[in-house]
Protein backbone atom coordinates (compact mmCIF):
# COMPACT_ATOMS: atom_id res chain seq x y z
CA UNK A 1 0.00 0.00 0.00
CA UNK A 2 1.54 2.84 -0.96
CA UNK A 3 0.38 5.87 1.82
CA UNK A 4 -0.95 5.80 4.85
CA UNK A 5 -4.29 6.97 3.87
CA UNK A 6 -5.24 4.32 1.53
CA UNK A 7 -4.21 1.72 4.40
CA UNK A 8 -6.75 3.41 6.60
CA UNK A 9 -9.41 3.24 3.89
CA UNK A 10 -8.76 -0.09 2.77
CA UNK A 11 -8.71 -1.53 6.53
CA UNK A 12 -12.30 -0.08 6.58
CA UNK A 13 -13.34 -1.35 3.78
CA UNK A 14 -11.80 -5.53 4.80
CA UNK A 15 -14.56 -4.48 8.21
CA UNK A 16 -17.04 -3.65 5.92
CA UNK A 17 -16.71 -6.94 4.42
CA UNK A 18 -16.96 -9.14 7.75
CA UNK A 19 -21.02 -10.23 7.52
CA UNK A 20 -21.07 -10.86 3.69
CA UNK A 21 -17.83 -12.94 4.65
CA UNK A 22 -19.71 -14.78 7.31
CA UNK A 23 -22.42 -15.22 4.81
CA UNK A 24 -20.37 -17.02 2.26
CA UNK A 25 -18.25 -19.31 4.22
CA UNK A 26 -21.66 -20.47 5.76
CA UNK A 27 -23.31 -21.00 2.17
CA UNK A 28 -20.26 -22.69 0.93
CA UNK A 29 -19.62 -24.76 4.05
CA UNK A 30 -23.00 -26.31 3.67
CA UNK A 31 -22.03 -27.51 0.47
CA UNK A 32 -19.85 -30.99 0.67
CA UNK A 33 -16.96 -31.05 -1.16
CA UNK A 34 -14.98 -33.81 0.13
CA UNK A 35 -12.36 -35.28 -1.46
CA UNK A 36 -13.99 -37.53 -4.76
CA UNK A 37 -17.28 -35.95 -4.36
CA UNK A 38 -16.83 -34.99 -7.73
CA UNK A 39 -20.79 -33.05 -7.55
CA UNK A 40 -20.17 -31.21 -4.75
CA UNK A 41 -16.75 -30.47 -5.81
CA UNK A 42 -18.06 -29.23 -9.48
CA UNK A 43 -20.61 -27.25 -7.56
CA UNK A 44 -18.20 -25.78 -4.84
CA UNK A 45 -15.86 -25.09 -7.96
CA UNK A 46 -18.60 -22.45 -9.79
CA UNK A 47 -18.82 -21.10 -6.75
CA UNK A 48 -15.39 -20.56 -6.68
CA UNK A 49 -15.01 -19.19 -10.32
CA UNK A 50 -18.04 -16.82 -9.68
CA UNK A 51 -16.43 -15.15 -6.78
CA UNK A 52 -12.73 -15.17 -8.21
CA UNK A 53 -13.54 -14.09 -12.24
CA UNK A 54 -14.25 -10.11 -11.62
CA UNK A 55 -10.91 -9.86 -10.07
CA UNK A 56 -9.04 -11.64 -12.80
CA UNK A 57 -7.44 -11.31 -16.30
CA UNK A 58 -8.39 -14.76 -16.90
CA UNK A 59 -9.84 -17.68 -15.74
CA UNK A 60 -9.84 -21.24 -16.68
CA UNK A 61 -11.56 -24.57 -14.92
CA UNK A 62 -8.78 -27.40 -15.66
CA UNK A 63 -8.79 -31.25 -15.15
CA UNK A 64 -7.17 -32.77 -12.77
CA UNK A 65 -4.74 -35.87 -13.86
CA UNK A 66 -6.28 -38.96 -13.40
CA UNK A 67 -3.94 -41.15 -11.12
CA UNK A 68 -3.79 -45.40 -10.88
CA UNK A 69 -3.73 -46.29 -7.25
CA UNK A 70 -3.87 -49.31 -5.50
CA UNK A 71 -6.13 -49.32 -2.84
CA UNK A 72 -6.52 -51.28 0.18
CA UNK A 73 -7.57 -54.79 -1.33
CA UNK A 74 -4.80 -54.20 -3.69
CA UNK A 75 -6.50 -53.36 -6.94
CA UNK A 76 -5.01 -50.94 -8.85
CA UNK A 77 -7.54 -48.08 -9.92
CA UNK A 78 -7.88 -44.63 -11.45
CA UNK A 79 -9.01 -42.01 -9.64
CA UNK A 80 -10.61 -38.48 -10.79
CA UNK A 81 -10.39 -36.00 -8.21
CA UNK A 82 -12.42 -33.34 -10.44
CA UNK A 83 -11.43 -29.85 -11.24
CA UNK A 84 -8.95 -26.85 -10.57
CA UNK A 85 -9.51 -23.31 -11.50
CA UNK A 86 -6.44 -21.53 -12.11
CA UNK A 87 -6.52 -17.34 -12.74
CA UNK A 88 -4.00 -15.01 -13.74
CA UNK A 89 -3.93 -11.16 -13.16
CA UNK A 90 -0.80 -9.40 -14.86
CA UNK A 91 0.82 -12.29 -16.48
CA UNK A 92 3.11 -9.72 -17.64
CA UNK A 93 3.93 -7.93 -14.92
CA UNK A 94 7.62 -8.09 -13.34
CA UNK A 95 7.45 -9.76 -9.62
CA UNK A 96 4.57 -12.93 -9.85
CA UNK A 97 3.18 -14.34 -6.62
CA UNK A 98 1.09 -17.65 -6.57
CA UNK A 99 -1.73 -18.01 -3.92
CA UNK A 100 -2.77 -21.86 -3.56
CA UNK A 101 -6.22 -23.08 -1.95
CA UNK A 102 -7.93 -26.38 -2.13
CA UNK A 103 -11.87 -26.58 -2.09
CA UNK A 104 -11.89 -30.36 -1.06
CA UNK A 105 -12.31 -31.22 2.60
CA UNK A 106 -11.50 -34.26 4.90
CA UNK A 107 -15.57 -34.93 5.14
CA UNK A 108 -17.16 -37.41 2.85
CA UNK A 109 -20.64 -36.59 1.58
CA UNK A 110 -21.97 -39.97 3.87
CA UNK A 111 -20.49 -38.23 6.70
CA UNK A 112 -22.68 -36.51 9.81
CA UNK A 113 -20.85 -33.72 10.20
CA UNK A 114 -22.54 -31.75 7.37
CA UNK A 115 -24.01 -28.15 8.29
CA UNK A 116 -22.12 -25.35 9.79
CA UNK A 117 -23.20 -23.62 12.73
CA UNK A 118 -22.56 -19.81 14.38
CA UNK A 119 -21.25 -20.93 17.52
CA UNK A 120 -20.34 -17.36 18.79
CA UNK A 121 -19.51 -13.76 17.37
CA UNK A 122 -15.44 -15.42 16.79
CA UNK A 123 -16.21 -19.33 16.35
CA UNK A 124 -18.41 -20.74 13.15
CA UNK A 125 -18.32 -24.94 13.60
CA UNK A 126 -18.40 -26.27 9.66
CA UNK A 127 -16.92 -28.66 7.09
CA UNK A 128 -14.32 -27.11 5.66
CA UNK A 129 -14.93 -23.73 7.58
CA UNK A 130 -11.16 -23.61 9.00
CA UNK A 131 -9.48 -26.06 5.97
CA UNK A 132 -10.31 -24.27 3.59
CA UNK A 133 -13.47 -22.60 3.04
CA UNK A 134 -12.63 -19.68 5.06
CA UNK A 135 -8.17 -19.61 3.86
CA UNK A 136 -9.72 -19.08 0.31
CA UNK A 137 -12.20 -16.53 1.24
CA UNK A 138 -9.71 -14.89 3.19
CA UNK A 139 -7.19 -14.93 0.06
CA UNK A 140 -9.91 -13.63 -2.12
CA UNK A 141 -10.84 -10.57 -0.60
CA UNK A 142 -7.00 -9.98 0.66
CA UNK A 143 -6.90 -9.91 -3.31
CA UNK A 144 -9.98 -7.46 -3.84
CA UNK A 145 -8.19 -4.86 -1.29
CA UNK A 146 -5.04 -5.18 -2.99
CA UNK A 147 -6.73 -4.64 -6.12
CA UNK A 148 -8.63 -1.58 -4.46
CA UNK A 149 -5.15 -0.33 -3.63
CA UNK A 150 -2.23 -1.32 -6.27
CA UNK A 151 -1.95 1.26 -8.67
CA UNK A 152 1.58 0.60 -10.63
CA UNK A 153 1.35 -2.48 -12.40
CA UNK A 154 4.46 -4.43 -10.52
CA UNK A 155 2.81 -7.61 -9.06
CA UNK A 156 0.81 -9.99 -10.80
CA UNK A 157 -1.02 -13.05 -9.39
CA UNK A 158 -2.22 -16.44 -9.89
CA UNK A 159 -4.90 -18.51 -8.12
CA UNK A 160 -4.52 -22.42 -8.25
CA UNK A 161 -7.52 -24.28 -6.18
CA UNK A 162 -7.26 -28.07 -6.45
CA UNK A 163 -9.77 -30.64 -5.33
CA UNK A 164 -7.01 -33.30 -4.12
CA UNK A 165 -5.20 -31.65 -1.56
CA UNK A 166 -6.44 -33.69 1.53
CA UNK A 167 -4.95 -37.14 -0.42
CA UNK A 168 -1.90 -35.77 -1.43
CA UNK A 169 -2.64 -33.96 -4.51
CA UNK A 170 -1.50 -36.23 -6.80
CA UNK A 171 -4.05 -35.27 -9.37
CA UNK A 172 -2.67 -31.53 -9.28
CA UNK A 173 1.08 -32.06 -8.13
CA UNK A 174 2.27 -31.41 -11.91
CA UNK A 175 0.53 -28.21 -12.45
CA UNK A 176 1.56 -26.72 -8.93
CA UNK A 177 5.19 -27.83 -9.37
CA UNK A 178 5.22 -25.85 -12.80
CA UNK A 179 3.35 -22.92 -11.62
CA UNK A 180 5.49 -22.70 -8.47
CA UNK A 181 8.60 -22.55 -10.81
CA UNK A 182 7.06 -19.16 -12.37
CA UNK A 183 6.47 -17.75 -9.56
CA UNK A 184 8.87 -15.09 -7.00
CA UNK A 185 6.64 -16.02 -3.70
CA UNK A 186 3.96 -18.24 -2.64
CA UNK A 187 1.57 -18.19 0.10
CA UNK A 188 -1.02 -21.26 0.57
CA UNK A 189 -3.98 -20.55 2.83
CA UNK A 190 -4.37 -23.34 4.83
CA UNK A 191 -5.54 -22.76 8.87
CA UNK A 192 -3.17 -21.57 11.79
CA UNK A 193 -2.46 -23.97 14.43
CA UNK A 194 -4.95 -23.46 17.27
CA UNK A 195 -3.62 -20.70 19.02
CA UNK A 196 -3.18 -18.74 15.58
CA UNK A 197 0.69 -19.27 15.12
CA UNK A 198 1.14 -19.79 11.53
CA UNK A 199 3.44 -22.53 10.09
CA UNK A 200 7.19 -22.73 9.26
CA UNK A 201 8.58 -25.80 8.10
CA UNK A 202 6.57 -29.27 7.49
CA UNK A 203 7.42 -32.78 7.28
CA UNK A 204 7.59 -34.87 3.79
CA UNK A 205 5.20 -36.95 3.70
CA UNK A 206 4.89 -40.82 1.86
CA UNK A 207 1.55 -43.29 1.83
CA UNK A 208 2.25 -46.47 0.64
CA UNK A 209 1.11 -49.66 -0.13
CA UNK A 210 2.36 -53.23 0.62
CA UNK A 211 0.81 -56.14 -1.10
CA UNK A 212 2.45 -59.54 -0.48
CA UNK A 213 1.44 -62.55 -2.23
CA UNK A 214 1.53 -66.29 -0.84
CA UNK A 215 0.05 -69.61 -1.95
CA UNK A 216 -3.52 -70.84 -1.31
CA UNK A 217 -3.63 -74.45 0.54
CA UNK A 218 -6.83 -76.22 1.85
CA UNK A 219 -6.18 -75.59 5.85
CA UNK A 220 -6.90 -79.48 6.35
CA UNK A 221 -5.30 -81.16 3.53
CA UNK A 222 -2.27 -79.63 2.42
CA UNK A 223 -1.57 -76.71 4.80
CA UNK A 224 2.49 -77.46 4.13
CA UNK A 225 1.98 -76.44 0.76
CA UNK A 226 0.50 -72.89 1.34
CA UNK A 227 2.37 -69.77 2.07
CA UNK A 228 0.67 -67.62 4.49
CA UNK A 229 0.67 -63.74 3.39
CA UNK A 230 -0.89 -62.67 6.28
CA UNK A 231 1.81 -64.28 8.48
CA UNK A 232 4.23 -62.78 6.22
CA UNK A 233 3.08 -59.21 6.32
CA UNK A 234 2.77 -59.43 10.14
CA UNK A 235 6.68 -59.40 9.99
CA UNK A 236 6.60 -56.83 7.27
CA UNK A 237 4.51 -54.73 9.61
CA UNK A 238 7.06 -54.68 12.71
CA UNK A 239 9.94 -54.08 9.87
CA UNK A 240 8.43 -51.16 8.45
CA UNK A 241 7.44 -49.93 11.67
CA UNK A 242 10.92 -50.24 13.34
CA UNK A 243 12.09 -47.34 10.64
CA UNK A 244 10.67 -45.03 13.20
CA UNK A 245 13.73 -42.55 15.00
CA UNK A 246 12.21 -40.19 17.18
CA UNK A 247 15.37 -38.32 17.51
CA UNK A 248 15.31 -37.83 14.04
CA UNK A 249 11.72 -36.80 13.42
CA UNK A 250 10.75 -40.17 11.49
CA UNK A 251 7.39 -41.49 11.71
CA UNK A 252 6.16 -44.68 10.44
CA UNK A 253 2.60 -45.27 10.61
CA UNK A 254 1.26 -48.56 10.02
CA UNK A 255 -2.64 -48.11 9.32
CA UNK A 256 -4.16 -50.59 7.54
CA UNK A 257 -4.14 -54.51 7.09
CA UNK A 258 -6.56 -56.25 4.93
CA UNK A 259 -6.27 -60.46 3.65
CA UNK A 260 -7.49 -63.48 4.12
CA UNK A 261 -11.04 -64.98 2.87
CA UNK A 262 -12.39 -68.33 4.74
CA UNK A 263 -11.47 -70.12 7.72
CA UNK A 264 -10.03 -73.11 5.86
CA UNK A 265 -7.53 -71.10 3.42
CA UNK A 266 -4.16 -70.39 3.78
CA UNK A 267 -4.58 -66.87 2.79
CA UNK A 268 -2.40 -65.75 -0.29
CA UNK A 269 -2.88 -62.36 -0.16
CA UNK A 270 -2.19 -59.10 2.55
CA UNK A 271 -2.15 -55.47 1.96
CA UNK A 272 -0.56 -52.95 4.26
CA UNK A 273 -1.19 -49.48 3.80
CA UNK A 274 1.33 -47.26 5.97
CA UNK A 275 2.61 -43.72 6.04
CA UNK A 276 5.76 -41.92 6.81
CA UNK A 277 7.11 -39.05 7.65
CA UNK A 278 10.68 -37.36 7.95
CA UNK A 279 12.42 -33.98 7.99
CA UNK A 280 15.01 -33.99 5.11
CA UNK A 281 15.36 -34.56 1.75
CA UNK A 282 17.82 -37.03 2.98
CA UNK A 283 16.02 -38.79 4.97
CA UNK A 284 13.14 -39.45 2.40
CA UNK A 285 15.96 -41.06 0.43
CA UNK A 286 17.64 -43.16 2.35
CA UNK A 287 13.61 -44.23 3.63
CA UNK A 288 12.97 -45.36 0.21
CA UNK A 289 16.03 -47.02 -0.20
CA UNK A 290 15.26 -49.40 3.08
CA UNK A 291 11.85 -49.96 1.70
CA UNK A 292 12.93 -51.47 -1.67
CA UNK A 293 15.53 -53.48 0.55
CA UNK A 294 12.25 -54.52 2.52
CA UNK A 295 10.43 -55.39 -0.14
CA UNK A 296 13.23 -57.41 -1.99
CA UNK A 297 13.96 -59.41 1.25
CA UNK A 298 10.21 -60.52 1.39
CA UNK A 299 10.33 -61.58 -2.13
CA UNK A 300 13.24 -63.49 -1.90
CA UNK A 301 11.08 -65.62 0.61
CA UNK A 302 10.83 -69.06 -1.11
CA UNK A 303 6.61 -68.89 -2.56
CA UNK A 304 6.12 -65.44 -1.98
CA UNK A 305 6.16 -62.47 -3.93
CA UNK A 306 5.88 -58.59 -2.46
CA UNK A 307 5.52 -55.20 -4.27
CA UNK A 308 5.43 -52.18 -2.87
CA UNK A 309 3.19 -48.76 -4.58
CA UNK A 310 3.23 -44.99 -3.43
CA UNK A 311 5.68 -42.61 -2.87
CA UNK A 312 6.95 -39.52 -1.12
CA UNK A 313 4.13 -37.41 -2.31
CA UNK A 314 4.57 -34.48 -0.08
CA UNK A 315 8.84 -33.43 0.08
CA UNK A 316 9.76 -32.14 3.08
CA UNK A 317 9.47 -28.35 3.41
CA UNK A 318 12.73 -26.99 4.84
CA UNK A 319 12.37 -23.42 5.51
CA UNK A 320 15.47 -21.84 3.26
CA UNK A 321 16.93 -17.93 3.42
CA UNK A 322 14.61 -17.17 0.94
CA UNK A 323 11.33 -18.56 2.95
CA UNK A 324 12.90 -17.03 6.11
CA UNK A 325 12.93 -13.30 4.47
CA UNK A 326 9.17 -14.31 3.14
CA UNK A 327 8.26 -15.33 6.85
CA UNK A 328 9.59 -11.92 8.21
CA UNK A 329 7.76 -9.89 5.71
CA UNK A 330 4.50 -11.94 7.19
CA UNK A 331 4.99 -10.87 11.02
CA UNK A 332 6.24 -6.54 9.81
CA UNK A 333 2.56 -6.89 8.15
CA UNK A 334 0.92 -8.27 11.04
CA UNK A 335 2.98 -5.56 13.32
CA UNK A 336 1.68 -2.83 11.02
CA UNK A 337 -1.99 -3.68 11.96
CA UNK A 338 -1.21 -5.03 15.78
CA UNK A 339 -1.57 -8.51 15.12
CA UNK A 340 1.44 -10.84 16.44
CA UNK A 341 2.70 -12.73 14.13
CA UNK A 342 4.68 -16.22 15.47
CA UNK A 343 5.44 -19.43 13.65
CA UNK A 344 5.86 -22.85 14.21
CA UNK A 345 6.78 -25.86 12.73
CA UNK A 346 4.61 -29.10 12.41
CA UNK A 347 4.32 -32.63 11.46
CA UNK A 348 1.58 -32.30 8.77
CA UNK A 349 1.70 -31.53 5.39
CA UNK A 350 0.18 -29.55 2.37
CA UNK A 351 0.92 -27.96 -1.03
CA UNK A 352 3.54 -26.17 0.62
CA UNK A 353 5.40 -28.90 0.38
CA UNK A 354 5.42 -29.02 -3.07
CA UNK A 355 6.01 -25.69 -3.86
CA UNK A 356 9.00 -25.33 -1.65
CA UNK A 357 10.65 -28.97 -3.46
CA UNK A 358 9.82 -26.92 -6.51
CA UNK A 359 12.06 -24.17 -5.05
CA UNK A 360 9.70 -21.43 -4.31
ZN1 LIG B 1 -5.97 -27.93 4.07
Amino acid sequence: MNNAMSQKNIEGWIASQQQSMVDQLMHLSSINSGTGNLEGLATICDEYYQAFAPLSDSIEVLESKSVQRVNHLGQANFENYGKIISCVKREDAPIQILLVGHMDTVFPKDYHFQSPKIVDESIIHGPGVADMKGGILVMLNALRAFEQVQTDNQLGWRVILNSDEETGSHGSADLLSSAAKNAHAGLIYEPALADGTLVGARKGSGNFTLTVHGIAAHAGREISKGRNAILLMSEAAQTIASLSDAKRGITVNVARVTGGTVFNVVPDQAVCQFNIRCETTGDQQSLAAKLDKIVQELSAREGYSAVLSGSFSRPPKVITSANKLLMEWVVECGSAIDVEVKFKDTGGCCDGNNLAAAGL
